[in-house]
């Protein structure tokens, strides 16, 4: 195939990733039927032969550091549960290519949800954002076993072992759960609980968060079954990623260009088509 035909292919690929994510669906009542055509579920296998590498736009977060945390644990056993801290209004943004996101919680799964090339960690974070139209962008982060981590220490070391329990933390500071270098895998996806909406924005940071194998046991010991749910299929999606070394393919920059506008254009109409499903989900409700 010489390299025109190869642009048109990639170009067509694109355009039918378009319409898909164009045409997503996503329903209030969870039924198998519904669920077997929506197309752009999370969590998802980052994996080489369908990352595209380039430059991604800034991630510009404004975090408090010294805020008060309620840690709730939305336990169930019929779906999936998880330990989560509310965090106050106002007291952590992200502004993301001119568009503003606040942040409304955080929660953390055992183990972890996305897997890099199939490998899966102890745990993952995910830092709920919300906008003004009540989109949804979840920043998420690995949580690997190393060292004790003081930071963490006032959440896990008390977590509420049940949903009638709350823990009150007076000061936190939310910026010892972002690393200091931003490099991440990006995609639109879904809700990983029910509804599973779709029309999320998801960053997936590459920098793990370390904890020690006391600490995620902790985690974990609430959760003897796991609280992730497991890898979806990415039916055509595109994930675009600035990790360096991670691809071994880099597209041209015309190609990449028009990746990177379709995700951001895919992820707004996905938004839209969800939003009277996601204003009824208020980023408080996502475990
Ligand atoms: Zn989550």
């Amino acid at each position: 195939m010489n390299m025109s035909l190869l642009r048109l292919s990639q170009q067509a690929t694109l355009f039918s990733a378009f319409l898909v994510f164009g045409m997503s669906t996503s329903h209030a009542e969870v039924t198998p039927s519904a669920l077997a055509v929506m197309e752009s579920q999370s969590p998802i296998d980052f994996r080489p032969d369908s990352t595209y590498f380039g430059r991604l736009p800034v991630l510009n977060f404004s975090l408090s550091s010294d805020t008060p945390l309620d840690v709730i644990n939305n336990g169930s056993t019929e779906f999936s549960t998880a330990a989560r801290a509310n965090v106050n209004p106002g007291a952590g943004s992200l502004t993301l290519s001119g568009h503003d996101w606040e942040l409304a919680q955080f929660h953390f799964h055992t183990p972890s949800e996305h897997l890099r090339d199939g490998q899966a960690n102890p745990m993952e974070m995910h830092l709920v954002f919300s906008d003004s139209n009540n989109d949804l962008l979840v920043v998420g982060r690995w949580v690997q076993a190393g060292a004790f981590n003081n930071d963490l220490d006032p959440i896990f070391s008390h977590i509420p072992q049940n949903t009638s329990e709350t823990l009150h933390i007076d000061h936190f500071n939310l910026n010892t759960l972002i690393p200091a270098s931003l490099e991440s895998f990006r995609y639109s996806g879904s809700l990983t609980t029910p509804p599973f909406s779709e029309g999320v924005s998801w960053v997936m940071l590459s920098q793990p968060l370390f904890m020690s194998s006391e600490q995620i046991n902790a985690f974990s010991s609430l959760f003897p079954e796991g609280d992730a749910r497991g890898i979806q299929d990415l039916n055509g999606r595109i994930v675009l990623t600035d990790v360096p070394g991670f691809v071994a393919a880099v597209p041209e920059p015309e190609t990449y260009a028009m990746m990177l506008a379709g995700l951001c254009l895919m992820a707004f109409v996905a938004g839209r088509k969800n939003k009277p499903l996601t204003s009824d989900v208020p980023a408080g409700s996502v475990a």
